[in-house]
């Protein structure tokens, strides 16, 4: 990966636990990581349709306002018997209109698939697309993907979105399910981390 001249990364994030995560990797490489929030940044509205596209316009909104390198990263569940669907909208399910409501947004995932027919297992995976954006344009992309299958009753009470009705490839237990630990060695946002920690050497 390039190295850091300007001694300074942006995360493009508003999420305290993602940033605590970034400056914790980058801080033994005499790397200050900083966030949005402390820079006054607004999050920009997504409109892509892909999860690397909307990394982008997270990153490209950042860097455009402070002159920093940029981290931004998009993630969400795709179902392979809806056609990939949540995908770029897993988050957009959940609205109601007065915050956010994961229980709706996976009782239409399982609704959808009763709807279709669709035979188990009902695969689907949760991805995860990190963006490294430098101030002359320049892109690293770190994709992880977490491949699994969804169950209907949701089961757990750790964890957070869709985590309840996920079981990942090699268990039997829902990531809502898994502890904090269990569930950072497997994820997919961790495969993305662990190849951008790759890089960083
Ligand atoms: P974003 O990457 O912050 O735009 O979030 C996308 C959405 O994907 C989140 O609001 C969650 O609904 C969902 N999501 C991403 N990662 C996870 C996860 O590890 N568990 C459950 N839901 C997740």
């Amino acid at each position: 990966m390039r190295r850091f001249t300007e001694g300074k990364l942006l995360v493009a994030t508003h999420n305290a636990g993602k940033l605590e995560e970034m400056r914790a990797l980058f801080s033994p490489h005499g790397i200050e990581v900083v966030g949005a929030a402390e820079m006054g940044l607004e999050e920009p509205v997504e409109t892509e349709t892909s999860f690397l596209g909307n990394a982008r316009i997270k990153a490209r909104a950042a860097m455009e306002a402070t002159g920093l390198p940029v981290l931004a990263d998009d993630s969400g569940i795709t179902v392979d018997g809806l056609d990939g669907a949540p995908g770029v909208h897993t988050a957009d399910w959940a609205e109601t209109g007065n915050g956010r409501d994961f229980m709706q947004a996976m009782t239409r995932t399982w609704t959808e698939l009763e709807a279709r027919g669709v035979p188990e297992p009902r695969t689907a995976q949760f991805r995860a697309t990190l963006l490294m954006l430098w101030p002359d344009g320049h892109e690293e992309v770190f994709e992880g993907v977490a491949p699994g299958r969804l169950v209907w009753p949701p089961r757990g009470q750790l964890g957070h979105g869709y985590d309840p009705m996920f079981v990942p490839d090699g268990g039997e237990r829902t990531y809502a399910e898994l502890t904090a630990g269990e569930k950072n060695a497997i994820s997919h946002r961790a495969r993305a981390f662990d190849k951008l920690k790759a890089k960083l050497g």
